[in-house]
């Protein structure tokens, strides 16, 4: 009979919480509630040279972001707060299992020294074989054994594998994957200062903490014919094994730095919407077809499953975020758009731009801006024009093909008494009113129209002109359009 699914999301807190590491957390709560499941959260904590001070706080950052809610934690804490091996060490969980293995003989104390293992390490790669543990320790006898103990009086605990013969580990995404007994050492379990090591701990927690699926990053593979044989030696069941997809960068190298954010909390930061960025993620190594990109949260519940995650490697395609950042911004309500919007214009506007920021005012221009957004992060530069009192531009970018200096003078200052003619101000009159000065001046209406879009939003590529001066309103435009002309004077004739 199938267990009730229970799955996990087990980092170490060694640094940011990287894409891949996300990726794994979204499959596992995914197939958490796709089949009415438990997603549990799990900090390997117990390789204390790795630890990364204040990591643990980010990646539950990350996880929160995310809306990766979990269902349950320890006792003491409850379920909002993850389970911690560190805390579960100091409990004994971990060394009461290495005892159970230790008396049914799979486990033998070492007390090799480290300076010895480091030699046999040095010998190793002076006659060229395979690193790995010679054993030295599994077949002592009582006698030898206290004859040991008083020169190393805190020995470590491995594990006794096979030596030779073939370990088969079935996965649900690669089918069967076979190693070599003979390559795979005698690994430790528990380390000369009490700690477990990432096998020992990740086993005994799996079986404890009832996880019917493991789906982990395919580097993790390795290590799956040693959590074979130490489910085998406790007599527990074995969860079904998913070994997710590597994440390449566009170059087909693995992911990295050099590609660009690997850090979920460099993707919040720099303007990405956290359900865009699932979709996307979702999509590193599961597809539901050849087709469908756009999967609502709701969607991915209900259609993901591990059939349809692949073994070959997912390429992580930054045109492809944005694309869908993009998306996702424009099906934001506009109010909602705004809310998450205020804070980051308020902060990165330029510092002359009134505050606090009007939100009825940033309500009527989203709708004219939202179509240009990839990023939140886009917005300040973006908007910028809309609350700066004046903005910047070079006033030679005003000149359009086809005129000089003084005709564009000339074209503006009329454009200028238009604007203060203008009545009703909205977009169609406006229209009809610049439309007729081009006529007038014999220019074409792209001329009149591009000089001032410069003019008036310091910028060559703007939202429709009209509804901008709009929302922008006559006293601003009036106020650009003379600046414009007093900027203009200051251009050569010859221009
Ligand atoms: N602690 C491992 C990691 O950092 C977890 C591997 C696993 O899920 O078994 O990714």
């Amino acid at each position: 009979m199938s267990r009730p699914v229970r799955v996990r999301y087990a980092p170490s807190p060694t640094g940011e919480p990287h894409i891949g590491n996300i990726r794994s957390a979204l499959f596992n709560w995914l197939f958490a509630r796709a089949n009415g499941g438990k997603f549990l959260v799990r900090i390997e904590d117990t390789d204390q040279a790795r630890l990364v001070p204040g990591a643990q706080e980010k990646i539950l950052e990350g996880l929160r972001w995310l809306s990766l809610d979990w269902n349950e934690g320890p006792e003491v804490g409850g379920p909002h707060c993850p389970y911690v091996q560190s805390e579960r060490k100091a409990l004994g969980i971990y060394a009461k299992h290495v005892e159970l293995l230790i008396d049914s003989g799979a486990a033998y104390r070492c007390y090799c020294t480290s300076q010895r293992l480091d030699q046999m390490r040095a010998d190793q790669q002076a006659r060229k074989q395979p690193p790995g543990y010679d054993r030295r320790c599994r077949d002592l006898t009582a006698e030898q054994r206290r004859q040991r103990a008083t020169e190393n009086p805190n020995p470590a605990v491995r594990f006794k594998m096979p030596l030779s013969g073939e370990i088969a580990v079935e996965d649900a995404i690669r089918g069967t994957v076979r190693f070599d007994a003979a390559l795979l050492d005698d690994f430790v379990l528990l380390k000369s200062d009490g700690f477990p090591t990432y096998h020992l701990a990740n086993v005994v927690d799996d079986h404890l903490m009832e996880i019917s699926h493991v789906m982990r990053a395919e580097e993790w593979l390795s290590s799956a014919p040693r959590h074979k044989e130490l489910y085998k030696a406790f007599g527990f069941e074995m969860p079904v094994m998913a070994h997710l997809p590597i994440i390449l960068g566009p170059d087909r190298s693995k992911l990295s730095k050099r590609h660009g954010a690997t850090s979920i909390l460099e993707y919040r930061d720099q303007g990405y919407l956290p359900d865009a960025m699932l979709n996307f993620m979702a999509l590193l190594g599961w597809s539901l077809d050849d087709s469908t990109e756009l999967f609502s949260r709701a969607d991915l519940i209900k259609h993901f499953s591990l059939d349809r995650v692949t073994a070959s490697p997912a390429v992580f395609n930054i045109e492809k975020l944005n694309w869908f950042n993009g998306v996702y911004i424009r099906m934001m309500q506009a109010t909602e758009l705004a809310d998450v919007l205020l804070p980051i214009i308020e902060e990165k506007l330029p510092p002359e731009a009134p505050r606090p920021i009007d939100r009825d005012y940033l309500l009527r221009i989203i709708p004219l801006e939202r179509e240009r957004l990839k990023t939140l992060n886009d917005a300040p530069e973006l908007l910028s024009f809309f609350f700066v009192e004046q903005p910047k531009y070079n006033p030679i970018t005003i000149i359009q093909k086809g005129m000089v200096r003084d005709d564009t003078r000339e074209a503006l200052t009329r454009a200028l008494r238009v604007a203060e003619h203008t009545e009703p101000w909205d977009a169609p009159t406006l229209e009809a009113a610049y439309r007729n000065l081009a006529e007038e001046l014999e220019l074409k209406p792209g001329q009149l129209f591009g000089a001032m879009r410069v003019a008036l939003t310091g910028r060559t590529e703007a939202p429709p002109l009209f509804d901008t001066m709009v929302v922008l309103g006559k006293e601003r435009c009036v106020a650009r359009l003379k600046s414009a002309d007093y900027f203009m004077k200051i251009i050569p004739t010859a221009c």
